[in-house]
């Protein structure tokens, strides 16, 4: 480790970057130390998310859309803000963006939150009971909207992530 760190001095001191660094210690101190200014937190998350609504406005499928997502923003907040909370946030944001923490130079997309409406019963007659699909790549979240409850929709995160399935990787 000393070795490493002696290699990035010494790259720094090549790129004239060290005695800047120095100069602006509190500028880069989150850089080097522990720090939880790159922490998601729900007040950064909340904005980066769209709700891509695809039922007509006042139609059934619509009122579903949107009352999948407000208790998608309960799960979410609960998450963040409950520390008993099953479901840790870094987990989902893990999940989601590929990052534990917030990249020092932000996301390139908002993430999409979108929503099955057209689930089927299962052939043996039992309901759908499929699980949210993340896409890291596309930053999307697709949330069947038989999710109706927080309960409902901690239980499926947590299968999700625990089974390891649910995982779109394009
Ligand atoms: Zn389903």
């Amino acid at each position: 480790i000393v070795n490493l760190v002696n290699q990035i001095t010494e790259g720094m001191k090549f790129y004239d970057a060290l005695p800047i660094i120095k100069s602006n210690k509190e500028i880069f101190r989150p850089v080097f130390t522990n720090s939880t200014l790159f922490e998601w937190t729900y007040e950064t998350v909340y904005p980066m998310l769209v709700p891509d609504y695809r039922g007509e406005i006042g139609s059934n499928k619509r009122k579903m859309e949107i009352d999948t997502y407000k208790v998608f923003l309960v799960f979410l907040e609960t998450a963040f803000k409950d520390e008993s909370s099953k479901i840790k946030p870094t987990q989902i944001m893990a999940t989601v963006t590929g990052c534990e923490t917030v990249p020092p130079l932000g996301l390139p997309l908002k993430i999409t939150i979108d929503f099955a409406t057209d689930c089927k019963p299962s052939p043996d007659g039992k309901p759908c009971d499929c699980l949210p699909v993340f896409s890291t790549c596309a930053l999307s979240i697709l949330i069947p909207t038989h999710t109706k409850t927080l309960e409902k929709m901690e239980e499926s995160f947590d299968k999700a992530f625990s089974m390891g399935k649910g995982f779109l990787r394009t």
